[in-house]
């Protein structure tokens, strides 16, 4: 999982790019951790800078002032393609100029597509995505008028799920993938536009969010315009919207509170989402909290719902990195005494009900649920904002991915027991949908019904 920030200042005055480009992506630090990147356009001349670690570790005002230009790409990366060649912005010298590239995306059909391009004389320095489809794009670039047909060549090739945005010595250009599976949204602010991952980023430097790209939109914004062409140029806006598959666990898990994606807000998705698990699994308890952060808005629903006080049991420590060594179940038990806190004067001798976003492995929350009883709770209910995860995530959101889900061999009971918590419920698929009032398209919903929109890879 990534984020991914673009923007092009259409006016003959110098801004600064870089800057903007920068708490693009700071604000979208929730999609991943593991590193970060920022390239930029200046009359041609491309220069990038970007590091593994966190946005604000990677630049400082030196740095960003060396970056200038009137168009800038950044990424922020989470996920498995680790290695410092995966960094993104990726730069190459095409036959016809330079292109940088930052996508969010997982191809299902990338190796097939890497040995044919080998077979037909391409050289691939990293094992990633990203350089699989600058290459198809480079080679479609040469049969092709412009760089969007280019790039409808490229996205008819490849099967899979992505957001991206491109970058050329005149323009930057946006790409959702035909399903919209991840989300992509157009903003401006001045004589700036730009595409972000997630309307977030545009409030944080005061833009103006003007809507989400539709599933197979290609954008390009240059000096001169603003237009845009699609995947099926045969099917309305309309249907296009409508037949969209933006992953459930945007709103569910990934993205950030504040944010809209695709006509509903994913803060009060998840406060109707808690509300509804107040009616389909109610609990006598003294307490609702939540699991820190992302069940939060959950639980005030969940409590509004039942009309229990909504109160701070657990507090997180953000300041703890991913580089914990959990071998053994007392390192494991430690990691969770580090990442959380327990207010022991809020929980003790109380009925407490913990709401979380979702249970995947099921392993933090069995340590936070001892912890909460080691700390004085009398009971602890564990409410689930998402159904069981039955089906493992092939387009690389959840951590579903290769693990064995308990969810696919044990009862809600069983699992309710094996965390140790005195009652579990999770959110049904149906409710979890209602929750989602005013969306305009479909979801993937594939970990929950394996219902694989896109398909599943290739091997
Ligand atoms: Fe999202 Fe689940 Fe679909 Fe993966 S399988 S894209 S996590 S809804
Ligand atoms: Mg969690």
């Amino acid at each position: 999982m990534s984020g991914i920030f673009g923007v092009l200042n259409r006016s003959n005055e110098r801004a600064d790019i870089s800057k903007t480009a920068y708490y693009g992506i700071f604000s979208l630090q929730h999609r991943g951790q593991e590193s970060a990147g920022i390239a930029v356009n200046n009359d041609g001349t491309f220069m990038v800078h970007k590091s593994m670690g966190m946005v604000a570790d990677i630049f400082d005002d030196i740095t960003l002032t060396t970056l200038k230009g009137d168009a800038a790409i950044a990424h922020t990366r989470g996920g498995e393609e680790t290695g410092t060649d995966a960094i993104q912005p990726i730069l190459i010298k095409s036959s016809v100029g330079n292109i940088a590239l930052c996508c969010d995306s997982v191809i299902l059909n990338g190796n097939s597509i890497r040995e044919d391009l080998k077979n037909n004389g391409a050289i691939f320095q990293t094992n990633t995505d990203s350089e699989i489809i600058l290459s198809l794009f480079s080679r479609n670039r040469i049969t092709s008028d412009s760089c969007e047909e280019a790039l409808i060549k490229t996205m008819k090739e490849i099967r899979g799920v992505y957001s991206m945005i491109l970058m050329t010595s005149e323009k930057i250009i946006g790409v959702r993938d035909p399903y919209g599976l991840r989300p992509l949204s157009l903003g401006k602010k001045g004589d700036q536009w730009m595409l972000s991952s997630e309307n977030c980023s545009f409030d944080a430097i005061d833009a103006e969010y003007i809507r989400d790209l539709e599933p197979g939109e290609v954008i390009s914004i240059s000096k001169n315009e603003v237009k845009s062409v699609f995947y099926d140029e045969n099917k309305s806006s309309e249907d296009r919207v409508k037949d969209g598959k933006v992953c459930i666990f945007e709103y569910v898990y990934v993205a950030r509170p504040d944010s809209v994606i695709d006509g509903t807000s994913i803060f009060e998705s998840r406060y109707r989402t808690g509300m509804a698990l107040a009616k389909e699994h109610p609990c006598d308890c003294d307490l609702v909290i939540g699991a820190p952060d992302s069940g939060n808005a959950a639980a005030l629903g969940f409590a509004d719902g039942l009309g229990v006080p909504f109160g701070m049991g657990l507090l997180k420590n953000r300041y703890v990195g991913r580089t914990f060594i959990k071998s053994t179940q007392e390192q494991r038990e430690l990691a969770v005494r580090m990442k959380f806190a327990v207010l022991k004067p809020q929980i003790e001798g109380k009925r407490i009900a913990i709401v979380d976003d979702s249970l995947v492995r099921g392993t933090t929350t069995k340590h936070i649920i001892r912890f909460l009883k080691d700390n004085g709770a009398k009971e602890v209910h564990v409410r689930l904002a998402s159904p069981e995860v039955k089906f493992p995530c092939c387009y690389g959101v959840n951590a579903s991915k290769g693990t064995d889900l308990p969810a696919t061999r044990m009862t809600v009971e069983q699992i309710g027991e094996m965390i140790g918590a005195d009652s579990l419920g999770y959110i049904s698929l149906g409710s979890l949908r209602e929750a989602l009032a005013g969306i305009h398209c479909g979801t993937c919903s594939a970990c929950f019904d394996g219902n694989y929109i896109a398909g599943n890879l290739e091997d």
